[in-house]
C-alpha cells in the first residue's frame, strides 16, 4: 500500500499528534526568514524532489541531492542539511521528526539529549548506530525554535524519505514519535494509539517494509513515567526483528 501525501489532510493528523505529544522547546535565538527560492508551488517542488530522489542510486548520492535541493522553506533559516546516521543497510531504521539545535550544529540526527536517550534505547534492544541501526528523519531541515515540521516541509522531504528506504533496505522500521509516526502511516490517529502496534508501510515504487511507531525519546525526557511504554515497544522491536532476520 503506497500511501501518498495529502497537505491538507496531513497538517490536521499533525496538529492530533502534536496535542498527544508536545514539543519540546529551546532557548532560540530571533529566526532567520524562511524563504522558498523562485515561483515553484509545493507539488512543483515534490516533483523535483521525487525525480532527484529516484536518480540518486547510493545513499551518498541521495545525501549529496537532499543537500543541494533548495524546495525546502526550512533551508534557509537553519545551518545545514541533517541526513542520517548509522549504518547503511541494517536491519533497523529509525525515523524521526527532523533536527533539533545539536543535529543542525553537528549535521547529525539524535545527537542531542533526546538522542542521547535514543542510544540508550536502542542499546537496550542490542542495537547501535555504530554497528546495526540507520537514523534519520522525515524532516531535513531544522524549524525555527524547534517547532514541528509543517505538511509542506514534510511533503517536499517525503520522496528523500522514500527513496532512502529503498536504497537501505532495511527490515524494519521505528517511527520514533508522532510526527514520523502520522506523517508515514497517513493515519488519523495520534502516537500513543499508534504506538507499540506494527503497520505495513511501502514507498510509491513498491519497496515494503512494517513500522513500529514509538513515544519520542524527547517525550520520555519529559514524561519518565511513560518509559515502561517504550519498554513494551522496545520488546516487541526486538522480537520482530529476530523473527524478520
Ligand atoms: N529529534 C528527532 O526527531 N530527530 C533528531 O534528529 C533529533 C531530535
Amino acid at each position: 500500500m503506497g500511501v501518498s501525501v495529502d497537505g491538507a489532510l496531513v497538517d490536521a493528523l499533525l496538529k492530533s499528534a502534536v496535542r498527544a505529544e508536545p514539543a519540546p522547546q529551546e532557548p532560540e535565538q530571533a529566526p532567520k526568514p524562511q524563504v522558498r527560492k523562485g515561483s515553484k508551488s509545493v507539488a512543483d517542488w515534490a516533483n523535483e524532489a521525487r525525480m532527484q530522489a529516484r536518480a540518486a542510486l547510493s545513499l551518498d548520492a541521495l545525501a549529496e541531492a537532499i543537500r543541494n535541493f533548495d524546495g525546502s522553506p526550512l533551508k534557509a533559516s537553519c545551518e545545514q542539511a541533517v541526513v542520517y546516521d548509522g549504518v547503511p543497510g541494517a536491519s533497523l531504521m529509525v525515523i524521526g521528526e527532523g533536527p533539533g539545535a545539536e543535529e543542525d550544529r553537528r549535521g547529525l540526527p539524535f545527537v542531542g539529549k533526546a538522542g542521547q536517550l535514543l542510544d540508550k534505547m536502542l542499546a537496550a534492544i542490542g542495537r547501535s548506530r555504530a554497528e546495526n541501526a540507520f537514523i534519520t528523519n522525515v524532516n531535513y531541515w531544522r524549524p525555527p525554535g524547534n517547532r514541528n515540521p509543517e505538511a509542506d516541509e514534510l511533503a517536499v522531504c517525503r520522496p528523500f524519505v522514500d527513496r532512502m528506504i529503498e536504497l537501505a533496505q532495511p527490515k524494519l522500521i521505528i517511527a520514533a514519535g508522532g510526527v514520523p509516526a502520522v506523517s508515514l502511516l497517513a493515519s488519523k490517529d495520534g502516537i500513543m494509539k499508534l504506538r507499540g502496534n506494527e503497520y505495513a508501510y511501502a514507498t510509491p515504487d513498491g519497496f515494503k517494509v512494517p513500522v513500529i511507531p514509538i513515544l519520542h525519546p524527547a517525550y520520555l525526557l519529559r514524561r519518565p513515567q511513560d518509559k515502561s511504554r517504550a519498554w513494551r515497544d522496545l520488546l516487541l522491536i526486538e522480537k520482530r526483528l529476530s523473527e524478520l532476520a
